[in-house]
């Protein structure tokens, strides 16, 4: 990949604020991308019509107005992409490398119960899977994934190293609901490959995700991005970041008064370290920014630094 020019994105669900870590990642994608002459995309993951309102989206955007991270091209709406995604189900298909599954949840329950009374996984495995498509009902149905059963996937990524998860662990996930929506697995999937994006950088959650994105990056032949998980956040207390530990919001340190550069030196050390350099500036954060410097651990809180920090600024 080495002459692929660097393409990332940041992708939130809009379902709220632009939070700490949001905004964190946002800028990790940004500095990444930024820094070596590539592209940043947005895309605004409301495939959740529930939850997604316009409202977020707008706080969204105007969180990183203001940090200035600014996007390349169009705001992707993954939501307006399902006719694309039922694509590549159906794709999928067609290959070989999806079926359709009938099964309906009164018997899906009484698989996994019987297979919890038995001592067997619970994972469903679909009676259609390999079913013969003459023998199909003219009933609703979902489209899911062939996922290999036996061997492992394998993740090489940039911030977790080599992780390996048993192919048993892993069912034939829904790609297409019964209402022929897609699932936010399959969107995922398309919408990185379609957009071009080289490096996946979000927050370690979603690394069990990774595994079964990369089952349908398998079947439809397409490169898999470099994955970069990072942990999340904590408090200087070790535990889950939460408000008792302090404002979650950017636009609450905003309206604090806080500079933007120096919440995004702060954003940028928040998991992220270069030797002891603490107080950067923005040419030095571009130039520097790598994923060998994001570690492992859950990275800590504390307002003290982004005090002592603002006074650099
Ligand atoms: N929409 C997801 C979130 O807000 C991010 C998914 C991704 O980055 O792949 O957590």
């Amino acid at each position: 990949m080495a002459d692929t020019p660097v393409v990332t994105r940041f992708a939130p669900s809009p379902t709220g604020y632009l939070h700490i870590g949001g905004a964190r990642t946002a800028l990790f994608n940004w500095l990444y991308a930024r820094g070596r002459g590539g592209r940043f995309l947005l895309r605004i993951e409301d495939t959740d019509r529930a939850r997604s309102t316009p409202e977020a989206t707008a706080a969204i955007l105007h969180g990183m107005e203001w940090l200035g991270l600014d996007h390349d091209g169009p705001i992707v709406s993954q939501f307006e992409r399902a006719e694309r995604h039922a694509e590549v189900a159906q794709e999928m298909l067609a290959r070989g490398h999806a079926y359709k599954c009938f099964a309906t949840q009164d018997e899906i329950a009484a698989f996994r119960e019987q297979a919890r009374a038995e001592g067997r996984s619970t994972l469903f495995q679909s009676p259609w899977r390999d079913a013969d498509p003459a023998s199909h009902p003219d009933a609703p149905f979902v489209i899911r994934l062939k996922a290999p059963r036996t061997g492992e996937t394998v993740i090489d990524d940039q911030v977790q190293g080599r992780v390996v998860i048993g192919n048993d662990q892993l069912d034939d996930m829904i790609c297409l609901r019964s209402d022929g929506s897609p699932t936010y697995m399959l969107a995922v999937v398309v919408d990185d490959h379609d957009m071009g994006v080289t490096h996946v950088i979000r927050g370690d959650d979603h690394l069990n995700n990774a595994a079964r994105q990369m089952q349908v990056y398998a079947a439809m032949g397409w490169d898999v991005p470099v994955f970069a998980h990072i942990p999340l956040i904590h408090g200087p207390d070790g535990k889950k970041l939460s408000k008792r530990h302090g404002a979650l919001g950017v636009e609450e340190y905003r309206a604090m008064g806080y500079p933007a550069a120096a919440m995004r030196n702060y954003l940028a050390r928040l998991g992220w370290s270069h030797g002891d350099d603490e107080v950067f500036s923005d040419e030095q954060a571009l130039a520097w920014f790598d994923l060998d410097g994001i570690g492992k651990g859950a990275a800590r809180f504390d307002f003290k630094k982004l005090d002592h920090i603002s006074g650099q600024h």
